[in-house]
């Protein structure tokens, strides 16, 4: 196949094998695939040439743990406890969102991904109240922005305040309905889990860029039933599945509370209901203790790290030097815009780093070759060379992050913010070009966000006066559960 779209003269690193001064490479595209990666030559006849001289080819970040379902919500929030965010951030908090503005949150959050370089996305997205149409407006809108995404419909099956820890205790039953923040779902989990796939069946094969996955949103929340039934349907259909696994101390003290049958262990329960296995991602991994970290890396499961949130939501510090002696797979993710707040994965490769006390290489690899496994792509995308996916991130080396160019792979995590993304290109196709997205109307976007913002806002205002009566209980569920002792601490600990 003749080629279609050739790279000239970047400095081409490879997350594997990453060189200083990394060499000056032609990349060579044929449609969506990567067919050569070779000294610089003459461009062949034919082919769209982009020049890329002074410039660093990267692969594309991938984003291992995101939601689209909060981006409009970006700066809204000071740091507070995982479990009051909760209340104030996620959908089943809010009425039904309109089309428009389910488009534009899923644009908006793909455009600050795509110009910080991200490629993938791995979207938990919570479609509340389940809506086949809104799955079809969320597929729309990647399809048109042309980032690649692994969509997870985030589902669980119980209601209510009970995987919140105390709350039942403190919260009083009059106002106990309104402290929820799962989805409630009418029938039965084999229902739920039709439902589900439905959606997957409906769609499959529609969307280029697109694949699916399972969503449990946390084990907690979900019935030991449901998580059976979907560790059953990803062995039989080969699904990647992505689940928030002790994000906060709140989630251990569950853990300890419900979960004796399994030693108090979360990855216990997830061992035993099939689900802990090389096709399964925890996303957080804050709170596993030694010998759980163990299990995980026995396993072959993955680990999804969100050093940013983690922090804004004060959850702690993942253990990232025991995952990484471990053996432990792992990816980073940029979360919630609501929680972090930014789709941006210099900062979180920056803050993965320092966590782990590293040079930057083991950062660098986590935001690409350890993503591209987690979602299941490890043979597609995640490495610049001939036969993956063209998924590509120039950035600019005329910028002082780069000048002198010392070391590539540690100024990429410690100096660069993100700044000198140029060019982007997904599936061998540009889709940014110069910073500015090539597949949709940028300010037309900015405008509609800023029409939507009015009604949005007012629904955060109601929900902020329904949580003024709710938080100082919350609080004092929070004051309780730091005072467990759990069998270890994640705020003293790097
Ligand atoms: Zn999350």
């Amino acid at each position: 196949m003749s080629p279609t779209l050739v790279i000239r003269g970047a400095r081409v690193l490879d997350a594997l094998a990453p060189e200083p001064r990394p060499a000056v490479r032609d990349i060579v595209i044929s449609g969506d695939r990567i067919t050569a990666v070779e000294p610089p030559g003459d461009a062949p006849a034919g082919a769209k040439t982009l020049d890329a001289r002074d410039m660093l080819a990267i692969p594309g970040l991938v984003s291992a743990h995101y939601h689209s379902h909060d981006t409009l919500l970006k700066g809204c929030f000071a740091p507070m406890p995982l479990e009051a965010w909760l209340l104030h951030a996620v959908p089943p908090n809010y009425p039904q969102r309109s089309r428009e503005e389910v488009r534009a949150r899923v644009l908006i959050g793909a455009l600050e991904a795509l110009k910080s370089g991200i490629t993938t996305l791995q979207d938990m997205a919570t479609v509340h109240p389940f809506d086949p149409a809104e799955v079809d407006t969320i597929a729309q809108a990647y399809d048109d922005i042309g980032i690649r995404c692994v969509l997870a419909l985030q589902v669980g099956d119980v209601p209510g305040s009970r995987p919140l820890p105390f709350w039942d205790e403190v919260i009083p039953p009059e106002l106990r309905s309104a402290a929820t923040v799962t989805v409630r779902r009418g029938g039965s989990a084999r229902e739920l889990i039709e439902r589900i796939d439905g959606e997957r069946r409906r769609h499959g094969g529609k969307h280029p860029r697109l694949t699916w996955a399972l969503g449990p949103a946390t084990p907690e929340i979900c019935s030991e039933e449901y998580l059976g039934l979907l560790a059953e349907l990803s062995e039989r259909e080969s699904l990647r599945v992505f689940c928030h696994v002790y994000e906060s101390k709140g989630n251990t003290a569950i853990a300890r509370q419900h979960y004796g049958a399994d030693g108090g262990s979360l990855i216990r329960h997830l061992a035993r209901v099939g689900l802990l296995n090389e096709r399964f991602t925890l996303a957080h991994g804050v709170w596993l203790q030694p010998e759980e970290i163990e299990l995980v890396a026995r396993a072959g499961a993955h680990v999804a790290l969100n050093p940013a949130s983690n922090l804004k939501t004060r959850s702690g510090v993942a253990p990232v030097r025991a995952y990484l002696d471990a053996g432990v797979k792992l990816a980073l993710g940029t979360d919630n815009s609501s929680c972090s707040d930014a789709q941006n994965m210099f900062q979180a490769m920056k803050l993965f780093a320092l966590w782990a006390g590293e040079d930057g290489e083991q950062a660098f690899a986590a935001a690409t070759v350890g993503g591209a496994e987690a979602l299941g792509m490890g043979e597609d995308i995640g490495r610049i060379a001939p036969g993956r996916k063209a998924d590509i991130t120039l950035l600019s080396l005329r910028d002082p992050a780069f000048v002198p160019l010392n070391d590539a792979v540690r100024q990429l995590v410690y100096s660069e913010p993100g700044r000198s993304v140029r060019h982007v290109i997904v599936d061998g196709r540009p889709v940014l070009e110069n910073g500015r997205s090539t597949t949709i109307d940028e300010d037309a976007l900015y405008a509609d966000v800023e029409r939507l913002m009015p009604e949005l806002m007012r629904d955060l205002e109601q929900i902020r006066a329904r949580n003024e009566r709710l938080l100082p209980y919350v609080a004092e569920a929070h004051r309780r559960t730091m005072a467990l002792d759990v069998g270890l601490d994640r705020y003293r600990t790097i």
